[in-house]
């Protein structure tokens, strides 16, 4: 069932929780179905709305910023680069205002998890094939045919093939689309298979009640257990008799609460309520009493609930945060009409740089690692982005129709920080490098398509010929600045760590199977348990690693 604010009367209590899960989005979708398919009592807690496909799409301001998180207008805070780290806030989380591109979990990544030890995650094992193919029959997932590329899609194709680069039509969740353009403001036929339209309408099915308006503030420990940290280290050395003694204090501790490690306090509001600026909404409490509770809230609500509930025994938690950073360059036509906000998005991709054809003799680990998408946008985006302001800004907007948009997004190696009230994140110079070049191939791109102007993103700039290219560099003198610069716009809709997956209780917060290291029963699953980035459209890899986890936490695998 989904339960709303203006469903309850007043303050609930739940008990005899198997699973309470926080966060509904690709991770959270995914364990809810699989834990209330095995049986298992299941809630979820959701911050954001439930929007039925009927209040979705068409409204591009209005929904921008009900679907996401609020923060997602607020910058990262570093020291020489800002990104926006845009993330999904309402009942199916990130999947909702997605656009749907679809890349399974990149077996170069498998390699490079097990190599650090995280040996499950190894192609060798052949449950993950399993996986891999059950989410894609499951969403439904196939290619863009090639007829259905709008104008925005075919100009990077056709400029990939003039450049000699490889292109790919992208694969998504749909076996039918009306192609209305407005995956980002969530679908309003139904038709994009995201959690809510896929694994939280089967856990609904199944049992599982997912309460929305309803944001986790803390989760409570009742009572440690023996596998807990620093009872696991006190037990470790201890005498028998010294052993026992402990083992029968935790007992005790745990029989008042009758197996519920945990208590789950949450906040219901109505998110749907439009008030006046600085009134805060009436709430009600809602406490949930779990056996198990997993941490799916995405990678910067998840350290911050930990955070916030004093869980971060090691230190690691919010810590070995990643994203891969994207940088838009819009074009400028004479004559032609692209019209980038009709047809679907983005349904083509420039691969020739990903990062998982790091064995092609022209791969240079300095500079590719990237891929770009032709990214076009509505217009309330495209304004946004267009350079200049006043009577500039004005003749731009006139000429909306003609303007394309293409994106490079960079698997990204800056690392950084998340806080309870902060994102410390700055790219890498190797980032930078990438974004560097991959702008420039963009604006090459779209000169070979017959752009008359390109606009990257740095405020103000114009590239009216292939000369002006190397304007993307940002020289001061002889320092290249790049993206290494406040005034760039850079954002990311992919963003990883924080809750870090390893074998060492030292250096990360969870263990292969997502649980806690320092405190059994407590799992994080979702983009901040990720120790790396992918370098592909993260949401198959997340619900692919949830796919896993929810298996192993059944004792499946
Ligand atoms: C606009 C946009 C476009 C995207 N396009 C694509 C794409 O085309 N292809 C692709 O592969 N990926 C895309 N992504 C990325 C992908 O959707 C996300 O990486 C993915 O959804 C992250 O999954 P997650 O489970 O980590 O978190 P999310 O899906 O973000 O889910 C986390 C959920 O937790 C909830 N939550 C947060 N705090 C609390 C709290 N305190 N209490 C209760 N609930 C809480 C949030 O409201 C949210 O619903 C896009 C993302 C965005 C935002
Ligand atoms: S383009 Fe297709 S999947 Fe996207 S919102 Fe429109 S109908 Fe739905």
């Amino acid at each position: 069932m989904i339960i709303e604010k203006k469903h309850l009367t007043g303050s609930r209590n739940l008990d005899n929780v198997d699973f309470c899960i926080i966060g509904s989005g690709a991770a959270g979708g995914v364990l809810a179905f699989y834990l209330s398919r095995a049986g298992k009592k299941v809630v979820v807690l959701e911050k954001g709305a439930y929007w039925p496909p009927e209040e979705l799409g068409m409204r591009e301001v209005a929904l921008s910023t009900r679907l996401l998180a609020a923060d997602t207008f607020k910058p990262t805070s570093g020291q020489y680069s800002r990104v926006n780290i845009l993330h999904g806030e309402c009942y199916g989380g990130g999947t909702v205002s997605s656009e749907s591109v679809t890349w399974d979990f990149p077996r170069v990544i498998q390699e490079d998890w097990a190599k650090l030890g995280l040996t499950s995650y190894s192609p060798d094992n052949p449950k993950l094939e399993e996986y891999r193919l059950e989410l894609r029959r499951l969403l439904e997932v196939q290619p863009v045919a090639d007829e259905h590329h709008n104008p925005n899609n075919q100009l990077l194709k056709i400029a990939c093939q003039r450049e000699g680069i490889e292109w790919a039509s992208v694969d998504r969740p749909c076996s039918f689309c009306m192609r209305c353009g407005f995956c980002t403001q969530g679908c309003r036929y139904g038709l994009k298979n995201d959690s809510a339209n896929t694994f939280l309408k089967w856990a609904n099915e199944k049992g599982a009640d997912v309460y929305t308006g309803a944001e986790v503030t803390r989760i409570r420990v009742n009572y440690p257990e023996a596998g807990d940290w620093p009872w696991s280290e006190k037990l470790r050395p201890a005498n028998p008799a010294r052993k026992a003694e402990i083992e029968r204090q935790l007992q005790t501790r745990q029989a008042p609460h009758q197996g519920h490690k945990f208590t789950v306090e949450a906040r219901m509001t109505d998110r749907k309520q439009r008030l006046p600026r600085g009134v805060e909404p009436e709430a009600l409490s809602l406490t949930v009493k779990a056996r198990r509770v997993i941490v799916s809230a995405g990678a910067i609500a998840s350290p911050r609930i930990l955070l916030r509930s004093g869980l971060n025994t090691n230190g690691r938690v919010g810590k070995d945060f990643t994203l891969h950073s994207g940088a838009f360059t819009l074009a400028r036509f004479q004559d032609s009409v692209i019209d980038c906000n009709e047809g679907i998005n983005d349904t083509v991709e420039c691969t020739h740089y990903m990062d998982f054809y790091r064995d092609r003799p022209y791969f240079e680990p300095e500079r590719h690692g990237f891929f770009i998408e032709a990214a076009g946008s509505l217009p309330w985006g495209i304004a946004n982005l267009l350079p200049g302001s006043g009577t500039q800004h004005l003749a731009l907007i006139k000429d909306f129709r003609q303007i394309g948009g293409m994106e490079v997004t960079v698997k990204g190696d800056g690392v950084g920080q998340v806080t309870e009230d902060a994102i410390l994140y700055d790219i890498s110079d190797h980032d930078n490098e990438r974004l560097i070049f991959g702008s420039q191939l963009v604006a090459k791109l779209f000169f070979r398509v017959g752009a008359v102007e390109c606009y990257p993103s740095f405020p103000g700039m114009v590239l009216r010929s292939p000369e002006d290219i190397k304007l993307i560099e940002n020289r001061q003198g002889r320092r290249r600045l790049g993206f290494k610069n406040k005034q760039s716009h850079l954002h990311s809709g992919h963003a990883f760590g924080g809750c870090i997956m390893g074998l060492d209780r030292k250096s990360s917060v969870v263990d292969e199977r997502c649980e806690m290291h320092d405190l059994k029963g407590l799992f994080v699953c979702d983009g901040s348990s990720f120790p790396t980035t992918v370098g592909v459209n993260n949401c198959l890899s997340i619900m692919f690693v949830a796919r896993k986890t929810a298996d192993q936490i059944l004792g499946l695998a």
